[in-house]
């Protein structure tokens, strides 16, 4: 049986409340009784291209050649099945995502987007950001140093808002030749709504005092050795108090316990649907009805 107690989050992400609006159901099951759920290929695929590209763009600020930069990209495949290896002993089921096909395409395989698929594509990914970040070079783009000295590489943001605390990564920073500064974040599934780079903006406004001009996504593409850049988005015209008001809004729904299902579509690729009463889970009679809700800073706790 699940404890009936749930301990509230000491800070929020662009994750954290991406998954709540999303369902409220699902926060609760994955963040609040922290129910161990399967994962996809592609998200660790992702994590895994994610930490190689790092390396290489630092390696790169450090004048490493294009084909020492290449040579890294190989360490795809050791990283990524590590990964894996690690999940499958902690019992964690893998999934495939994407389409069954028959044979190995930008948008699965014969077995979808499972571990062949992304020792394959994952690699090629990786080369499509160094081809890119060549291509940004030539532009102009610079990565920027932050206020504090460091690379925009990884940066990292830890602020609070009117008392809830936001903490996230950008992925890069850049300096445009006109001396705009560009967020940008590397996806390797679907990209994210323009709020997680506005997030970003707020983030590295309140933490760096280094206020962005532009926020950007860049994929891999299977129609471009460079992978795409989106659309930018324009930071100054976009409503960054309301993005605010949502994480505070975020906050109190949590700290109320609202924790509304959203039943949809959407419901068949959840993780957590095996546990979730609203679509009749098979052990969802495991989960508490009824908890309490733990805040860890004043000891208080609050029935729901
Ligand atoms: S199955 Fe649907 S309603 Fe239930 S937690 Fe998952 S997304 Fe939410």
């Amino acid at each position: 049986m699940i404890e009936p107690q749930i301990t509230l989050p000491s800070r929020l992400s662009w994750s954290s409340v991406s998954t709540y609006s999303g369902c409220g159901q699902k926060w609760l099951l994955t963040r609040g009784f922290k129910i161990p759920q399967a994962t996809w290929f592609a998200t660790e695929g992702g994590k895994a291209v994610h930490e190689i590209t790092e390396a290489i763009d630092r390696a790169a600020l450090e004048g490493e050649s294009l084909q020492a930069q290449y040579q890294m990209a190989h360490g795809f495949g050791r990283k990524f099945l590590q990964r894996i290896a690690e999940l499958e002993l902690e019992g964690i089921e893998v999934k495939p995502s994407g389409r069954k096909l028959k044979e190995l395409g930008w948008t699965g395989g014969p077995n979808k987007k499972d571990r062949d698929w992304w020792l394959h594509y994952g690699p090629e990914m990786i080369g499509q950001w160094i081809e890119q970040s060549l291509a940004l070079r030539a532009k102009g783009w610079k990565i920027a140093t932050m206020p504090d000295g460091q690379m925009g590489i990884e940066v990292g943001f830890d602020i609070t808002i009117e008392g809830v605390r936001l903490v996230g990564y950008i992925d890069r920073v850049y300096l445009l030749p006109d001396g705009s500064v560009l967020l940008l974040d590397l996806k390797t599934g679907a990209v994210s709504p323009d709020l997680q780079l506005l997030t970003y903006a707020v983030g590295s406004d309140a933490h760096y005092g280094l206020s962005a001009d532009w926020g950007d996504f860049w994929t891999p593409s299977s129609d471009s050795p460079y992978g795409k850049l989106t659309q930018p988005i324009d930071v100054a015209q976009r409503p960054l108090q309301r993005l605010e008001k949502m994480y505070q809004q975020a906050d109190r729904g949590i700290r109320a316990g609202v924790f509304l299902p959203s039943v949809s579509s959407m419901c068949a690729g959840c993780t957590v649907k095996e546990a979730c009463w609203a679509v009749n889970g098979e052990e969802s009679s495991k989960v508490p009805q009824t908890f309490t809700i733990l805040d860890p800073q004043s000891g208080e706790l609050v029935s729901v």
